[in-house]
């Protein structure tokens, strides 16, 4: 549970049509990436899970009440034919809304529109997904669920925690990150040994882990799969509270039908330093050599996966999408000085002969 719990419910009932939308923008995309990496959905494995019967000693610290719910969201999966990775999603968004226990309310009264929240159950479901009786009910809440997350396209290939956001609707993608391994631990235990499940899952099916970017044969890779949803330039008035400012936007944006989608190194380079900003940014700079340094921002820092001094080749997977800082959905924001000036990202790109999505 989290602290917007408010919000997250209250988005709930917007993020999943959201978010068809972006995955049926990704098909189109990954349909034109040949490296994209789609994953198989899984194995469906066959088992009993009894309720009734769960062990008496505690698994990952959950025991008792919370080990037989989390065993009636398991058998309503399996009721539903839905591979074993889904079981696990189940489980772990369960413990990161209610701890696996029916709760019989919510964290906050109010949402932030001053609505009623009406968050309720293992699953914490406002009223629009189905009656009290259903959300307060372990069986009935988990097909609700289910039913929601069957709507994920392409969740295969992505981070459980960000499967679980798509259905939830919470503000932060990582939200349930620290629930997969213990919901990993619990779900293979419950399945007497008869599922395994990667406790370093990253929705990455590859098993090298890597998704490696188009390389032009001048050496240039596009930064990810996403197509460009903010360009470089005059983005006209800022404004806030304080009141407005020009809004230059010094970089190119780069969508992401998915959060943790890979962001490629342009070109070879080393990696000079990482990025920091006060909203929480984070990032890399990456010097690319004939005068040429870009910097990639919005990541988590789980997302990051090179280090300054890391030599880096172009294509290389050295990032996935976040959403730190001055970011309102993941994306990637990338900026290129040629000789320290900025330059137009993605026209720079295209100039090198990269064909952009
Ligand atoms: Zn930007």
């Amino acid at each position: 549970m989290s602290d917007n719990k408010s919000w997250v419910t209250t988005t709930a009932f917007v993020a999943v049509p959201v978010l068809g939308f972006f995955s049926l923008l990704g098909v189109a995309l990954l349909g034109g990436a040949s490296n994209a990496n789609a994953c198989e959905p899984g194995t469906t494995s066959s088992f009993t899970v009894d309720p009734e019967n769960v062990p008496t000693e505690p698994i990952a610290g959950f025991g008792g009440e919370q080990l037989k719910n989390a065993a009636i969201i398991m058998t309503a999966g399996q009721d539903m034919n839905l591979p074993d990775r889904d079981l696990g999603i189940a489980v772990m968004v369960a413990m990161g809304e209610s701890s696996l226990k029916v709760l019989p309310y919510g964290d906050d009264a109010e949402n932030p529109d001053g609505t009623p929240n009406t968050s309720i159950g293992l699953f914490q479901q406002q009223h629009w997904w189905g009656t009290e009786e259903e959300r307060m009910d372990a069986y009935d809440s988990s097909i609700i669920f289910y039913e929601a997350l069957e709507e994920v396209t392409g969740r295969a290939s992505m981070e459980p925690t960000a499967v679980g956001n798509a259905v939830q609707g919470n503000l932060d993608p990582q939200h349930y990150a620290s629930s997969w391994a213990p919901a990993v631990e619990v779900a293979e235990a419950l399945s007497g040994g008869m599922i395994a499940l990667d406790p370093a899952d990253n929705g990455e099916c590859s098993t090298t882990g890597d998704t490696p970017g188009d390389v032009t044969p001048g050496g240039w890779s596009a930064p990810t799969l996403g197509p460009v949803t903010s360009p470089y330039g005059d983005r006209g008035n800022l404004c806030t509270p304080a009141g407005c400012v020009p809004d230059f936007h010094t970089g190119s944006d780069w969508g992401s039908e998915a959060c943790g989608a890979p962001i490629w190194a342009i070109r070879d380079g080393v990696v000079t330093k990482q990025y920091h900003d006060s909203a929480g940014g984070r990032g890399v700079y990456v010097d690319h050599g004939e005068g040429v340094e870009a910097m990639y921002i919005h990541m988590y820092d789980s997302g990051i996966f090179v280090k300054p001094g890391d030599q880096v080749t172009a294509g290389q997977h050295i990032a996935e999408t976040g959403n730190t800082g001055f970011s309102s959905g993941c994306h990637l924001h990338l900026e290129i000085r040629v000789d320290g000036e900025l330059v137009d990202a993605a026209a720079f790109l295209i100039a090198m002969g990269v064909e952009l999505p």
